[in-house]
């Protein structure tokens, strides 16, 4: 198949494709790249842009699992861990990376429930060791004294300090950066992938397709059509129902707590098994998370925090520090929506931990639940029911060996002298980001490299690529979805010349 690039609106594209993939957030870019390699045509799309959804509000957690098997699931926390290792070692090394974690184990954290979480730390050590990743990816976990405690987060309360326990989990450089480097890869492979174009009605058969750029309006016909809108399924699909519930995280510089060198998880007062993570940035920023609150009525395109969410968050993590965080400390915050599915009997079953593949009266197969962690084996199993369910004439799903673009091993990826930032948010295509940069602008390194600011490590290259390669059509996508900046409104303001002069230099190049 031909290799494309990320393109937007419904121009251009073919009348019939074997695959129609609704929504690329992380499930349906996945689905996308598994179609595709399979061998099968595929046309991917977003009304909106690539992660727009749930899929850029996370925690950026590659979990391994461990809470599932503290709930008994012990076949989802397998699966966890074991895709935790795909990511880690096969597809993505470049996005991920070994995520230190610091229970402490402070006065409110009696000895009985240390115990149990360090027993639960070892039995997550042995499900990293039936998925088979290596110790030189994630080390085992440790009890560390109360002096290594502070050294790690010298920002603690030292009183009743008894010491901590130290594990490794993967963190994502940033969930949106995975979305856009698995769209990007699905169509190098061949998909036809396209922002800016909405599904207005789905059958099992064909969609009716708006261009959000033009407002025309078209049929598409495909073998299947496979609906990954995450908490919005049930506006296309009337069978399902979904009643979402809000995670909230916080953002704070990372000058709140300097010298953070682990996520660190703050007790709730008055619980023996909830946490609040402080969980350090790899761009000058510290997440705090996460909150669960039920949200009623029609499912906003965009969720927003509540004030008394933001002030639970505050106190948790004040309890646990030195410093008493006022509500001045957060510079940002975000909140995104777990798809909860209604039983039909007033109740809700949480698909958020295993996900659900449905298929709807007319033939529209939806996914729905699951994590950022199990993209790969969520896209295989609704991939592998169209297959069964349409007849496809397709291969065996690949995607377990197949590395992103830009992936390599680690020591691979060490050993490159390209900038640093550029080696994390794109592997070896580094190189391609620059050179693309320098060839489109025609402006030396020293500008296309400068960080936007002190607290605002993003620069113009990355910022050309995300236009050139990545799809994006204005400031929004560039500042919100293809870097991270506008987490921080003040950021967002001093980073928007940069993102305007990088789409006026690509422009300059089209024309
Ligand atoms: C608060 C929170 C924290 C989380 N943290 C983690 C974590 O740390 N690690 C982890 O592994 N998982 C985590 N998860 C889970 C993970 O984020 C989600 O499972 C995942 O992002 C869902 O992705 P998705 O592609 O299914 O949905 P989405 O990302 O929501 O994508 C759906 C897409 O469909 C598009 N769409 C909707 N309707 C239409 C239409 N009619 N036509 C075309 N397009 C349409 C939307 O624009 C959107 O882009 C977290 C979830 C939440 C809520």
């Amino acid at each position: 198949m031909t290799a494309r690039l990320i393109g937007h609106g419904a121009a251009g594209l073919p009348d019939h494709v074997d695959v129609l993939v609704i929504g690329l957030g992380i499930t349906g870019t996945g689905v996308a790249l598994d179609t595709t390699t399979r061998g099968l045509t595929t046309l991917a799309v977003d009304a909106h842009d690539l992660a727009y959804g749930t899929s850029r509000w996370s925690s950026k957690l590659v979990h391994g699992g461990l809470r599932y098997l503290a709930n008994g699931q012990i076949g989802v926390a397998h699966e966890s861990a074991f895709e935790r290792g795909i990511l880690m070692e096969v597809t993505a090394p470049h996005l991920t990376h070994a995520m230190p974690m610091l229970v402490p184990l402070m006065s409110s954290v009696s000895p009985v429930a240390g115990g149990l979480t360090r027993a639960g730390l070892v039995a997550g050590d042995l499900l990293r060791r039936s998925a088979r990743t290596s110790r030189e990816t994630l080390p085992g976990p440790r009890r560390v004294s109360a002096t290594e405690t502070l050294r790690i987060a010298p920002g603690l309360r030292p009183e009743g300090l008894r010491g901590g326990l130290l594990s490794w989990d993967g963190q994502l450089e940033d969930d949106a950066r995975l979305v856009a480097n698995v769209a990007r890869t699905a169509a190098a492979y061949g998909a036809h992938v396209r922002t800016r174009a909405r599904v207005m009605t789905a059958t099992g058969t064909d969609v009716e397709l708006r261009d959000e750029l033009t407002g025309e309006t078209r049929t598409i016909t495909a073998k299947a059509v496979i609906n990954a809108t995450g908490v919005w399924a049930g506006e296309l699909v009337d069978e399902i129902t979904l009643r979402p519930s809000r995670g909230t995280h916080l953002v704070l510089r990372s000058g709140t707590f300097p010298d953070l060198r682990a996520t660190v998880a703050a007790p709730v007062p008055g619980s023996t098994s909830r946490f609040v993570l402080v969980m350090p940035q790899p761009d000058k920023t510290i997440y705090v998370g996460l909150t669960d609150e039920p949200v009623e009525g029609e499912i906003p395109d965009v969720p927003t925090p509540s004030e008394a969410e933001i002030g639970f968050l505050l106190d948790v993590v004040s309890a646990a520090f030195t410093r008493s965080l006022r509500r001045s400390d957060v510079v940002g915050a975000f909140a995104g929506l777990r798809p909860l599915i209604d039983a039909g009997d007033g109740s809700t079953a949480d698909i958020s931990r295993k996900h659900a593949v449905l298929t709807s009266r007319t033939g529209v197969i939806t996914i729905v639940g699951g994590k950022l962690t199990t993209y790969r084996r969520m896209a295989q199993d609704a991939v592998d029911c169209a297959v069964a369910t349409a007849g496809l004439d397709a291969g065996p799903c690949v995607t377990a060996t197949r590395p992103l673009l830009g992936a390599a091993p680690r020591d691979q990826l060490a050993r490159l002298e390209h900038p640093e930032r550029l080696v994390r948010r794109f592997g070896t295509d580094a190189a391609l980001v620059l050179d693309n940069a320098r060839a489109v602008s025609g402006l030396g390194d020293d500008e296309l490299l400068a960080p936007v600011s002190d607290d605002i490590p993003v620069t113009l290259a990355e910022l050309i690529f995300g236009v050139t390669h990545e799809g994006a059509v204005d400031v929004d996508d560039l500042l919100d979805r293809r870097t991270r900046i506008g987490l921080v409104a003040a950021d967002r303001e001093v980073a928007l010349p940069l993102a305007r002069r990088a789409l006026d230099l690509t422009r300059r190049v089209a024309h």
